[in-house]
């Protein structure tokens, strides 16, 4: 047959290959943990909702939502989308299933892939993973302190080191306060804003302070700042969380920049990554207050913190500073054939010591012995067990030990205690190993210093 072509990955879509595996387990299992203890429960949305969903949520004005969305028209006329976050999709969830009847804060977590088309780069993918927390229901700032607590020691418990950014855009009424004056400051010099700057100075001046051109930029270092302009009850909310972050002994930056640009965020707003270069935050993602959102998507007015994070940025993180991750655990036993026969009994055989919990590994397929004893040291197993014609014959099985080449002929009926019994050997033997290891090591410490003690003494007496 003619050789057809090929069929590659789809632009900014992502492979997660066998050998990454690990570093996805790993953060999955520190979200997971976390979310235990901080009484989290996980939340799994639909990738697909409907578009007004994130129209209404993200906001029309938004470049999610006005580029970089997957839209499309089901054969039965619903307009659908590939979701771009997860908060809104929580949001929708915690109202049709009647969650504020639940007792609040009612608290969700999230791990699962959004899909943006934006123009892919390193790090930056159209399909790509994030994991969240939100906290619905509660007004009070020790849960947004908690929450970005959350977002900050999974981080640094994975090994980063990280930047908490951290700000305040005051309640409704600061808010209008503030916008008056920022658009006053803006307007006088509008000729110096990008376009795109200039259209947002009259439906969405907050998100001026974050445009990423040089010029904005420029002009936002003198522009007022918000938390001038807070009232009593937002400052002294804003106040409470930074105490209780500095009780966590979480060190955070104030930046006036951060804002989150939508009617329905107030109060805390963060970011959360590590520090670039010229200080600037490369960041793993972020956080906020949006107590507008559940009446903006028809409930009831229900004030919520929350925060999301990028999985791929995390781990090229953790690659680009060289975090060793523990590695797959290793299996204990190699289950090998010899000849047809013992093919068969090793294929029960195999079944058996899984469903009896081993770490059993096999490789069926494989015919010569070296080769099947060559993929068990390479596995690292503390032993293989064959089976060739003769034990089928004696109704045996032989084990062999992979350090010392060691074999040993045993009844098949007692394969499982016999092997247990040499389980427990090698784990104490190399109990006693490292015991011993950490002994050397304090010895030479000791040592070490009873010779410094000595050089001091003898220095004193000079
Ligand atoms: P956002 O939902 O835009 O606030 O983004 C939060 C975090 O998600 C970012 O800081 C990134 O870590 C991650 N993120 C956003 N967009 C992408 C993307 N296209 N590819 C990979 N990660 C992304």
């Amino acid at each position: 047959m003619a050789r057809r072509s090929k069929i590659n990955l789809v632009k900014g879509m992502k492979d997660i290959l066998p050998d990454e595996q690990n570093y996805w387990n790993l953060i999955k299992e520190k979200v997971d943990k976390i979310a235990y203890n901080y009484g989290f429960s996980r939340l799994d949305t639909p990738l697909v909702e409907y578009t007004d969903l994130f129209k209404r949520s993200i906001g029309e004005e938004t470049d999610i939502v006005n580029k970089e969305m997957y839209s499309f028209t089901t054969k039965g006329g619903n307009k659908l989308s590939l979701r771009p976050e997860s908060t809104a999709s929580i949001v929708r969830s915690y109202i049709e299933h009647g969650m504020l009847n639940l007792p609040q804060p009612v608290k969700l977590y999230y791990f699962g892939q959004q899909f943006r088309h934006d123009k892919p780069q390193k790090g930056r993918y159209r399909q790509f993973w994030q994991f969240g927390f939100e906290a619905l229901g509660d007004n009070d700032p020790i849960i947004d302190a908690q929450l970005i607590a959350i977002s900050y020691f999974i981080l640094q418990e994975l090994g980063l080191d990280i930047e908490i950014q951290i700000n305040s855009i005051g309640d409704e009424e600061s808010r209008k306060k503030y916008l008056k004056v920022l658009k006053q400051y803006y307007n006088l010099q509008k000729n110096k804003l990008c376009a795109a700057c200039q259209k947002r100075l009259v439906k969405n001046t907050l998100r001026l302070l974050d445009c990423k051109n040089y010029k904005c930029q420029e002009l936002t270092e003198e522009a007022p700042q918000i938390l001038d302009y807070l009232n009593e009850e937002s400052r002294d909310n804003f106040m409470m969380v930074l105490e209780y972050l500095d009780e966590l002994d979480i060190v955070y930056n104030l930046n006036t920049k951060i804002v989150r640009g939508l009617d329905y965020y107030n109060k805390t707003a963060w970011e959360i990554g590590e520090k670039g270069q010229g200080g600037k935050l490369l960041a793993f993602g972020g956080g906020g207050r949006y107590d507008g959102l559940a009446s903006l998507l028809g409930g009831r007015e229900t004030p919520a913190v929350g925060f999301a994070i990028g999985v791929e940025r995390v781990i090229m993180a953790l690659h680009k500073n060289k975090i060793e991750i523990p590695k797959i655990e290793k299996p204990d036993i190699y289950v090998a054939q010899l000849g047809s026969e013992a093919r068969k009994e090793a294929l029960k055989l195999f079944e058996y010591l899984r469903k009896e919990d081993f770490k059993a590994i096999e490789n069926m397929s494989k015919k010569g012995l070296r080769d099947q004893l060559d993929i068990a040291h390479r596995k690292g197993v503390k032993y293989t067990l064959i089976l060739g014609q003769k034990e089928i014959n004696d109704n045996t099985v032989l084990i062999r030990d992979m350090e010392s080449g060691v074999q040993e002929i045993i009844d098949i009926n007692k394969v499982k205690k016999e092997i247990e019994k040499r389980l427990v050997k090698s784990v104490t033997k190399s109990i006693i190993l490292k015991t011993k290891k950490k002994k050397k090591i304090v010895k030479k410490k000791t040592k070490k210093k009873k010779k410094i003690v000595k050089k001091k003494t003898k220095k004193k007496k000079k």
